[in-house]
């Protein structure tokens, strides 16, 4: 089968592999769609910060975790009553259910965790526990958006959101306006939106802003205060990944406001922290890295929320490394990989 095999740094080649076999508790999915994450384009040029973790596989390695696709192969043991024939779409992370996190409400920390992250391929295997069957009414493409919706649905529950809350959110990609959309749902009654590309600050307009603002060429905390009376956000949710926003953020709240950085950011860089401020404005601060115990709630969502428009790009699978060279500066929100 074809899959993506990534070498090292901006080296990712498409090349013939054997197909995977299921084994005890797993099945074999016929891959529709996989989404390029925000992660892929670091992990691509290898600047991602968990290349480093011991537990990253060495390279070649394969790639993809926003995957959907059609069972065709049931391994042994399944708990579930799968078919071959189904439409899923999949987590990519297979969680232990024993250890301490696992065993405290904190399967993303899991010290047993089994990885699948191999989704930009023709054929994938993934335990059942990855598993999630599609309705009727959600398609293929929309199913490749489960997991970055769980990633948006966990930063929501994070940001103290309620019925007429203001919100402001930093980066109108993938995360940024699924985030948008999640948060309306969830009370939002205000919604500030800060991008440097006008064709995402317009789709953000399309999809439920209320203001947006180029932040190179206006500073994007000035005019967030200038629409809260000079107060901030009640929930400033950081999308974008950039170092600068991640500390933009935190003046960009209202006292007693919470600031989610949900992006992913470079390991080696800081920016200080001036306790005084935390104190006299009352900050709740939070980060993530995953969504624990949030794939049901997703699923639920994902016929609800307005995803074709963010669907900009369906790309053949042979043609992966020109999109991921290419992600970091095209006006793209979601790619899809098409095997
Ligand atoms: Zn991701
Ligand atoms: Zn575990």
């Amino acid at each position: 089968m074809r899959a993506a095999l990534n070498y090292g740094p901006n080296d990712t080649r498409v090349e013939d592999i054997p197909e995977p076999v299921p084994g005890l508790g797993e099945v074999k999915v016929k891959i529709a769609y996989c989404g390029i994450c925000g992660s892929d384009p670091d992990i691509y040029d290898g600047t991602f910060g968990l290349l480093k973790a011991p537990w990253w596989p060495k390279p070649p390695f394969q790639t993809g975790h926003e995957a959907s696709g059609v069972i065709e192969e049931l391994g042994t043991g399944l708990l579930g009553d799968w078919k071959v024939g189904q439409r899923v779409a999949m987590n990519f992370r297979k969680y232990c259910g024993a250890c301490y996190y696992c065993r405290n409400k904190m399967e993303q920390f899991c010290e047993n965790v089994k990885s699948y992250e191999a989704g930009f391929a023709e054929h994938a295997v993934y335990s059942e526990s990855c598993l999630y069957a599609l309705p009727d009414d959600v398609s293929m493409e929309r199913g490749a958006m489960l997991e970055p919706v769980t990633i948006a649905v966990h930063a929501v529950d994070l940001g103290n959101i309620a019925p007429g809350k203001t919100v402001a959110i930093s980066g109108a990609g993938t995360i940024g306006l699924l985030v948008m959309q999640v948060a309306i749902r969830a009370g939002a009654a205000r919604v500030f939106v800060s991008d440097p590309m006008p064709e995402k600050r317009e789709m953000a307009m399309k999809l439920g802003a209320d203001w947006t603002v180029d932040p190179l060429s206006e500073d994007m905390v000035s005019v967030g205060r200038a629409h809260t009376d000079g107060r901030g956000f009640d929930t400033v949710f950081e999308c974008s990944g950039k170092l600068s926003a991640a500390e933009q953020c935190i003046h960009l709240a209202d006292k007693d406001g919470t600031v989610v950085w949900a992006g992913s950011y470079p390991e080696e860089v800081a920016f200080p922290i001036h306790p005084y401020y935390m104190f006299a404005n009352e900050l709740t601060v939070r980060s993530t890295i995953l969504a624990p115990f949030v794939f049901p709630r997703a699923l639920k969502l994902l016929s609800k929320l307005d995803l074709e428009p963010m669907i900009t790009d369906i790309v053949p699978l042979e043609d992966i490394a020109k999109a991921l060279a290419r992600r970091k500066t095209s006006t793209a929100i979601k790619i899809l990989v098409q095997p």
